[in-house]
């Protein structure tokens, strides 16, 4: 296990950073800084710099049109670029279906919307859970019948994050009630303005739009729009996941987090002096870094054992919930960091861009919303309970 990057890595780490200080608007960056909202234009333009660069899809192979860069590069690239208050891109396109089409595709799919992802022309979203269909996925109910030449799909999604600016879904759907959950599931690319389609908003604690509902009411889909082989979607969903699995740590985010608290902490006064010379603020932090570095230590060697081809256990169970939590505690001292100035509802200037100032100082305006936000990582792509049983199976056996 290395903790240190080799001179061909420091070399590409200097690269990255050299180019998002030359090509990461400074209004951006504010934005994502300070938590306020990023729209679908403004995120389409930076991936459009990043394309021009040949970056925007780190994990896919070149000849689709990606990087080819191993894990280690991918972490280096990722970290540099969210401490550099750059935007995410849109991780369904890029993290998930990307690589699920380029394993699973057709040569028509591929050759379809592979290009049209790159292009920023189709914009996914992901429809897995069900209303009782969550943490037990398999047991999902969304039906798809043949029709001749096409599915016909009936039932609904819930929790689906961008539905209201996708164009497209990827769905899982069950197309043999007959076989066992896993096996009768299959993997459909829908087109998100096919007729008998609705999407209804829901809204999280911070008053913004996270989810949808997505209702499926006869929706005609054509079979060429299937991935993978019929009942085999779980095969395509657990692959979906893959290589993702193993950066699902947030070291990144949570560096990000911590860089922010210290400098919100350098500016907050207390009692006279500043914060950051408060002895129990200051072992706080130091305590949240300690977790970080324990944190960035086994994301590495989890790195450097995928980039080994040797085989990943239970880990990343452990590091989605150990970086999730985290996430949760840098929030957590950042309110507390700032006191009453997270207390006004600012929402109308983080999501929609109002043209009165909000109260308080800048760093303090997203710091509820995100706290709020940020409740939901430890439930979305597995919640913590379910991370715990996979740890008490897998690794103390239990
Ligand atoms: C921010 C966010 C974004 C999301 N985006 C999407 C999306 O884009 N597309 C999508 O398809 N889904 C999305 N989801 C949904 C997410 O995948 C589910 O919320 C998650 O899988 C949990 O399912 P559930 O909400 O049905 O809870 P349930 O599975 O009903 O769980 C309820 C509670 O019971 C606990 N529990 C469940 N099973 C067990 C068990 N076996 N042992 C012990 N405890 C258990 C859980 O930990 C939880 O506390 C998102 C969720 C969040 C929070």
């Amino acid at each position: 296990m290395r903790l240190t990057p080799t001179a061909e890595e420091a070399a590409f780490r200097d690269e990255v950073r050299g180019f998002l200080a030359d090509s990461l608007p400074a209004a951006l960056s504010h934005r994502v800084k300070h938590g306020l909202s990023v729209s679908r234009d403004d995120l389409q333009a930076w991936q459009a710099v990043l394309q021009a660069r040949g970056w925007l899809a780190p994990n896919w192979p070149e000849e689709h049109g990606g990087t080819g860069w191993g894990v280690m590069r991918r972490h280096i690239f990722d970290l540099e670029c969210r401490l550099a208050n750059a935007p995410q891109t849109h991780g369904f396109n890029f993290g998930m279906l990307g690589p699920a089409i380029v394993r699973f595709g057709s040569e028509a799919q591929k050759s379809y919307y592979l290009p049209r992802i790159l292009r920023g022309e189709d914009w996914w979203c992901q429809g897995y859970s069900e209303p009782e269909a969550g943490s037990d996925l398999a047991s999902l109910r969304t039906r798809a019948e043949r029709d001749g030449d096409d599915y016909l799909v009936n039932g609904g999604k819930i929790w689906t994050s961008f539905a209201e600016q996708a164009n497209r879904i990827f769905c899982l759907v069950r197309t043999d009630p007959d076989a066992k959950p896993q096996q009768g599931i299959s993997f459909l690319l829908i087109d998100l303005d096919s007729p008998g389609i609705e999407i209804r908003p829901l809204l999280a604690m911070n008053g913004r739009r996270l989810w949808n509902q997505v209702i499926f009411d006869d929706v005609r889909v054509p079979v060429d729009n299937r991935l993978g082989e019929e009942n085999r979607g779980w095969t395509v969903a657990k692959r979906l996941l893959g290589d993702e699995r193993i950066m699902v740590s947030r070291v990144s985010e949570n560096k990000r987090l911590l860089a922010l608290l210290q400098e919100v902490a350098a500016a907050e006064p207390c009692a006279g002096g500043l914060l950051i010379d408060d002895g129990e603020f200051r072992r706080r932090i130091a305590g949240l870094e300690r977790r970080l570095t324990a944190l960035e230590m086994s994301s590495l060697r989890l790195l450097s054992q995928a980039e080994a081809g040797r085989p990943i256990g239970a880990e990343p169970s452990m590091l989605k919930l150990l970086g999730s939590q985290l996430v949760q505690a840098m929030d957590e001292a950042l309110c507390a960091a700032v006191g009453y100035f997270t207390a006004p509802d600012n929402r109308e200037y983080l999501f929609h861009g109002a043209n009165e100032q909000p109260l308080g100082p800048a760093h303090a305006v997203a710091l509820m919303s995100n706290y709020l936000h940020h409740r939901g990582f430890t439930i979305a792509g597995g919640s913590t309970e379910v991370q715990y049983n996979i740890l008490a199976k897998q690794t103390l056996e239990l």
